[in-house]
């Protein structure tokens, strides 16, 4: 099969990883930094260490809006900043891609958010940092953005937009909230099943996410107690995954977690927890593909342990899901993920999945 491979400049990843960055930033021209509150002391000092590198701003709404963006992006152009390092969960990534976009060109966010302008091409130096075992937003090129006006909730996307250098040191998970590590644990997963079923699928990306998908399964109990080698395994899960299925795509579970997410505000590693089992049971021809050889209803009934020991819900009715949500959802599910499900959904089939979960 034709296999093409986009991946960041440079992949760092095991504890202290990070102190290696910056070492690795351009040397002239301020810094941008933006960073989830819970690492801005962290990011303060290891990264910017005199105040005269640069500026680091924090306190970013989740789901990124078209607003935040154009305040980093401003403050960003008013300090003339050269590099962007981004600390933090999928939506700082989001934030740092777009920053670092656009940056060097002319307009407002919403400009290229809605094709009034293009990306021409790279834009300043761009660092990732992610402090979940995650999301892998920093292993792809695009960037979830939306308009609170309009509600409406797409991606910036460029080649450009890959970082430069990726790093994925565990040390930055550590402490993280056991609901976060949860949430975070199954968007991974479900990412790593996505990326080995998916009809774009290669030899290359099943490599990787096979095995991303045995160390997230074995690691995530352990990584919401807190214990170190477990964080480390879901770091390294989580960044194998986020190589994969930047190549692959994803699937039916992503495809539906996005209309149902932004309908019902559910966390996305939320909605991707309440989606995976009805997802593999609908694929369960396919999932001989997976690693481990097991049986398919064993899989999915470890699956369903792990989510239960995660304390993570099994329905969207504590969210409120209900019949007259459905036609929205069948009208916003057909996304590029949707199309890479290697078993197609019919309506008929994605309201059957629907009624089991409300
Ligand atoms: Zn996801």
């Amino acid at each position: 099969m034709n296999c093409e491979i986009r991946l960041p400049g440079l992949i760092l990843s095991g504890e202290n990883s990070a102190e290696r960055l910056p070492a690795l930033l351009p040397a002239a021209g301020p810094l941008l930094i933006v960073s989830a509150r819970s690492h801005a002391e962290w990011a303060r000092r290891t990264l910017l260490q005199e105040e005269c590198r640069g500026l680091l701003l924090t306190g970013f709404q989740p789901e990124l809006p078209l607003t935040d963006a154009d305040r980093v992006l401003q403050e960003g152009r008013r300090i003339g900043a050269q590099a962007v390092v981004a600390v933090g969960g999928g939506s700082v990534m989001g934030q740092g891609k777009t920053v670092a976009a656009l940056l060097p060109l002319e307009g407002m966010t919403a400009d290229y958010f809605y094709n009034r302008r293009t990306i021409p091409g790279k834009g300043a130096f761009f660092a990732a940092l992610p402090t979940t075992a995650g999301t892998g937003a920093e292993m792809t090129a695009n960037a979830v953005l939306r308009d609170p006006e309009t509600g409406i909730k797409q991606s910036l996307r460029h080649p450009g937009m890959m970082a430069d250098v990726a790093v994925s040191d565990p040390c930055l998970t550590w402490g993280c909230p056991p609901a976060l590590t949860a949430a975070s644990g199954f968007d991974a997963l479900p990412q790593a099943v996505e990326s080995v079923l998916s009809n774009r699928a290669t030899a290359c990306t099943r490599a990787l996410a096979g095995e991303a998908l045995q160390l997230l399964l074995a690691a995530l109990p352990g990584a919401m107690r807190d214990e170190h080698p477990a964080r480390a395994a879901a770091a390294e899960g989580s960044m194998m995954t986020g190589m994969a299925f930047a190549q692959s795509g994803l699937g039916a579970v992503h495809g539906l977690a996005h209309p149902l997410g932004s309908l019902l505000h559910v966390p996305h590693g939320v909605c991707c927890a309440i989606l995976l089992p009805e997802i593999l049971r609908h694929n369960r021809d396919c999932l001989g593909l997976l690693p481990g050889g097991e049986h398919p209803e064993t899989f999915i009934a470890r699956v369903e342990k792990l989510r239960q020991d995660l304390d993570l819900p099994a329905t969207f009715r504590a969210f409120g899901l209900n019949a007259s949500h459905y036609p929205f959802v069948l009208r916003h599910c057909r996304s590029s993920s949707m199309k890479c499900n290697p078993i197609p959904l019919a309506d008929e089939e994605i309201v059957r999945i629907l009624e089991t979960l409300t």
